[in-house]
């Protein structure tokens, strides 16, 4: 067999086309998302008012399994796409491991993430559809900046919903958003309504992802020719983000491998998705039986140890329900926690494919783990990972380390979904052995649990 390379990138006129759309093949689909005034299944066009139409379409469309990648997102993607596929030959050496392991990496764009995959299809349609200006929230912030990316080279203001903690923690974040033009608010904000409602409950609160949501589709509501987008989560998203695990099939295949395990991370679950997505087909079409991982912080334990029932996708309640796993809208992981992916539900179609045993497995971890994990990945292979991203790295040396007790020469593949430059707040911790780790117990997450909308 001839040498792997270290890093394999597609060419442009390899790059894939069109999305694709996982909910197709699934056998039975993830439940409805519910309107929680009537509780009735959500039609496309009552999502009109938060999502513009082709994006709705999208979030409601089970059955069209290939979406065409509009022209204009196409050429945006191949300033910075195909992203490489590469072998991580110096940790295997150092983990004197069998297994081959590979990464796809996502970080080479200014967002430092995945992200900017789906900010480019939401603002390009959008845009389509004449609307003039977007709103969001970001949380450690790479969402904001690639919607800021984004919006600036379609020509669209957007408001960021910066969750406070992380908009104190991270000014450069901050400074980074406002060079693409973005205006930035720490959330909670006196600017909204629901804004004003939880800092007159909690006037100290550090915010979180689901009040941020909260506040920027209040925004997006009440403002003409405004709509809210989302950076994970939804179906839309998982869609867009098939391009990770399309590119990174199509590269496998020209050197001859097939992943036996696929790790990813999993916030919302947009990069796991679009990571299994190539590969999950095989497995739901009985071609492939890839073994799936999804690796989430032990402090935010969604899958783990979330309940799998309906809920609101933000704090304020007033988005559509979706059953997913979820440790309750109202959760927010505790203060020490440093890593990202605190989201307190999963993506429908990722909670579905768990539900079912489709998505083999689920493993928290703790963060110093995680940290441990990124440091080594760094010295080995000059990557400055991402906290989100080394949950992935955690589980991939895992099992390579696995495979090094058993022998087995497995192919391990996984998402490194970024780079951590904004992060030094959190490896200096951990470098200066202040981080700790806080795993909840059961007695803190049953408020979460407590505050489900009671749906039969
Ligand atoms: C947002 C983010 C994640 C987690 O989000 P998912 O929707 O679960 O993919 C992971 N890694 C990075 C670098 C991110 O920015």
């Amino acid at each position: 067999m001839t040498k792997i390379p270290h890093r394999l990138i597609l060419t442009e006129d390899q790059m894939p086309k069109q999305w694709y759309n996982l909910r197709a093949d699934m056998k039975e689909q993830p439940d409805p998302l519910l309107n929680p005034a009537t509780l009735q299944p959500i039609k496309t066009e009552e999502l009109y008012p938060i999502f513009c139409k082709e994006l709705a379409r999208q979030e409601t469309d089970c059955e069209t399994r290939y979406f065409d990648i509009p022209e204009p997102v196409l050429d945006i993607y191949k300033t910075y796409r195909p992203s490489p596929l590469c072998r991580a030959y110096h940790l295997e050496k150092y983990l004197d491991t069998p297994a081959h392991i590979y990464y796809k990496f996502e970080g080479s764009n200014t967002s430092g993430s995945h992200k900017l995959n789906s900010a480019v299809a939401q603002a390009y349609y959008a845009k389509e559809q004449g609307l003039k200006s977007l709103t969001t929230e970001t949380g450690a912030g790479q969402w904001g900046t690639a919607l800021a990316e984004a919006c600036s080279y379609f020509g669209l203001h957007l408001d960021v919903f910066m969750v406070k903690g992380s908009y104190n923690q991270k000014p450069y974040r901050k400074a980074v958003m406002q060079t693409f033009g973005a205006n930035v608010v720490a959330s909670p904000s006196d600017t909204t309504r629901v804004g004003r409602a939880i800092l007159a409950n909690d006037p100290e609160t550090t915010g979180s992802l689901g009040c941020a949501i909260s506040e920027a589709i209040e925004k997006a509501t009440t403002t003409p020719d405004c709509r809210y987008v989302l950076g994970s989560v939804l179906n839309q998203v998982l869609l867009h983000q098939s391009i990770i695990g399309l590119e990174c099939k199509k590269a496998m295949e020209i050197i001859g491998e097939y992943p036996d395990i696929v790790i990813g991370c999993a916030g919302g679950g947009s990069n796991l998705g679009g990571l299994i997505a190539p590969f999950m087909q095989d497995k739901l079409l009985g071609h492939a039986n890839p073994h799936f991982i999804a690796v989430e912080p032990a402090s935010c334990p969604s899958l783990t140890r979330g309940r799998y029932a309906y809920d609101f996708c933000d704090t304020g309640k007033v988005t559509p329900l979706a059953r997913m796993y979820t440790l309750g809208s109202g959760f927010i992981p505790s203060a020490n926690h440093a890593g990202g992916l605190r989201y307190h539900g999963m993506s429908p179609i990722l909670s579905k494919l768990y539900h079912d045993g489709y998505l083999d497995e689920a493993r928290s971890v703790e963060q110093t783990k995680v940290f441990e994990a990124a440091t080594l990945f760094a010295r080995l292979e000059t990557i400055l990972p991402a906290p989100e991203s080394s949950h992935a790295i955690r589980g991939a040396i895992d099992e390579a380390i696995r495979c090094r007790e058993s022998g087995e020469k497995k192919v391990i593949l996984f998402g490194l979904t970024g780079t951590g430059y904004f992060d030094m707040t959190a490896y200096t911790s951990y470098l200066e052995h202040t981080m700790s780790d806080y795993i909840p117990t059961d007695a803190d997450l049953q408020p979460g649990f407590d505050s489900l909308p009671n749906i039969g």
